[in-house]
């Protein structure tokens, strides 16, 4: 069978070794005589896979005891209300770090909340970098800091995160969680949609520490309190099961491969590849993020015009590449490496483009 070069900027690739499992484990879960999506979300064996998850993103990810993992249902794009619900205090503006679309969607539910800052913003360079961590302003007494460490759609990825000291930081991780360690201490809250790095969407991860849970507002509806969830470990209500247990598949994964820091070095060989066919192509390509803000998860790149842009689209499809088109809001190319893309992706990503060069160049 061959599988296509799947550069999907989400829902993206999922490891052929995981997917096998699953086709494996599908019918059959352990001897059940069902599938694990028609099992009770209350049976041990489902227990047992809602633990395995928590447990191996705590051991992969480095996660403190102080702080608790959630598997919720809604996406990222749910995380964007939730937290000013719960955390968005009257005279205690929520501040945000504004880097692209994704940020400014964040903005866009808290202002419905309560009242928000710009904490740094890059508009002015078209989101094509991610501020410098003195140009971040927290506002003494904020009730958060939010910022997206990677936006998917401009390719701008921040390398370190800034110092709050009492205003929490919360991280939408969405598309690179998982892809290299980061120190968790350093945040109050973290959240991804599952889709990109961690397996198929319907579950998203909050990681989230213990203060914050009990400080969330009490007086908004049980499905949007952190303290619902972390109370009934994840499982408050009918949980998306399937996407859980192949979240674990996933991040089994990541363990066999070596872990989180194993997975950063790949992810770098393979976006090397990519970044140097960029660099070495005297101007045909052209990167789009400035050089010190660019993403191991999502290289965006343009050609000269948009003609040659949809004929690179057209033979790359012909060529069994999928997803390199950018964006629909800013256009041109983008290539989504995400963990699961392999390393032979990105070298027949890179060949390619060489040869479309010396056809068209
Ligand atoms: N945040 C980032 C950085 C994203 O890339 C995405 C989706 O692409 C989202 C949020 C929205 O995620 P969801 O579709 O899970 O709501």
């Amino acid at each position: 069978m061959a599988r296509a070069y799947n550069f999907n900027a989400g829902p993206a690739a999922i490891p052929l070794e995981v997917l096998q499992k699953a086709q494996e484990q599908f019918v059959d879960y352990h001897g059940a005589g069902m599938s694990i999506m028609e099992m009770s979300h209350r049976s041990p064996l489902y227990e047992g896979v809602n633990n395995e998850a928590q447990t191996l993103m705590r051991e992969l990810f480095g996660i403190p005891d102080n702080y608790k993992v959630l598997f919720l249902q809604g996406g990222a794009s749910t995380q964007f209300a939730m937290l000013p619900m719960n955390f968005l205090r009257p005279g205690h503006p929520a501040a945000y770090v504004q880097t692209g679309a994704w940020a400014d969607k964040a903005i866009k539910e808290a202002k419905l909340i309560g009242e928000t800052v710009i904490a740094a913003s890059t508009a002015s360079d078209n989101f094509m970098r991610v501020p410098n961590l003195s140009e971040i302003e927290v506002p003494a007494g904020a009730s958060y800091l939010h910022l997206t460490s990677n936006e998917t759609i401009g390719g701008t990825q921040f390398q370190e995160f800034p110092s709050t000291g009492d205003v929490p930081l919360i991280a939408d991780m969405s598309s690179d969680i998982l892809s290299r360690p980061v120190d968790i201490n350093q945040f109050g809250i973290i959240y991804a949609g599952a889709q990109k790095n961690l397996g198929p969407s319907g579950v998203t991860v909050v990681i989230i520490r213990e203060d914050l849970v009990k400080e969330g507002s009490k007086s908004i509806p049980a499905m949007f309190r952190y303290e619902t969830h972390a109370k009934a470990d994840s499982l408050y209500n009918t949980p998306p099961s399937f996407s859980v247990y192949m979240v674990t598949l996933v991040l089994k994964w990541i363990k066999e491969k070596g872990g989180v820091a194993q997975i950063e070095q790949y992810n770098r060989d393979k976006t090397k590849l990519i970044y140097d066919a960029i660099d070495q192509s005297g101007g045909f390509y052209k990167g789009c993020a400035h050089p010190q803000s660019r993403s191991l998860m999502n290289i965006t790149f343009r050609l000269g015009s948009e003609e040659l842009e949809k004929q690179f689209i057209k033979e790359s499809e012909q060529s069994g590449f999928v997803g390199l088109k950018g964006h629909r809001d800013v256009g041109g190319l983008r290539a989504s490496t995400y963990n699961a893309v392999p390393l032979e992706s990105c070298q027949a990503l890179a060949q390619f483009m060489a040869d479309f060069q010396k056809r068209n160049g």
